[in-house]
């Protein structure tokens, strides 16, 4: 399934929420209604004590960049990949314990950096998905 030149995720009951709030502008995660975790990516339950009670917050705009790496090649069919070339994608830590992966926006890719500071910054590419975008505050 394409759309506007990008794959589309597989949306289904457990993470239709994450994309339809990214497509919304909002980063969307699940906390547990019994002891408090947040977690990502989208579960039915929760993987810290296993209750089914979730509820969707909306997570901060802003993180700290975990980990991250350069895609310079793609293999096999991601032909629409290979026009952004080269791209970055990292692993966001957000404020309340979870780490978030994403593509990483920086007008110069020196910029990023373990440790630097990322504010959102979702793609829309659908009224129903968004994909999570994070840009490298310079
Ligand atoms: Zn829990």
């Amino acid at each position: 399934m394409e759309s506007a030149g990008a794959t589309l995720p597989e949306v289904d009951g457990v993470n239709k929420n994450f994309f339809e709030g990214l497509a919304a502008g909002r980063l969307l995660i699940q906390r547990c209604s019994t002891c408090g975790s947040h977690l990502f990516y989208p579960k039915p339950w929760c993987v810290v004590c296993g209750s089914l009670e979730l509820e969707w917050v909306e997570a901060p705009k802003e993180g700290k960049l975990y980990t991250y790496t350069i895609i310079n090649r793609v293999i096999g069919n991601s032909k629409e990949f290979e026009k952004e070339l080269p791209y970055a994608v990292g692993s966001v830590e957000l404020d309340v314990g979870v780490r978030v992966y994403a593509r990483l926006l920086a007008s110069n890719p020196s910029s990023i950096k373990i440790g630097c500071r990322v504010v959102l910054e979702p793609r829309r590419l659908t009224d129903k998905v968004g994909l999570p975008y994070f840009r490298v505050v310079e």
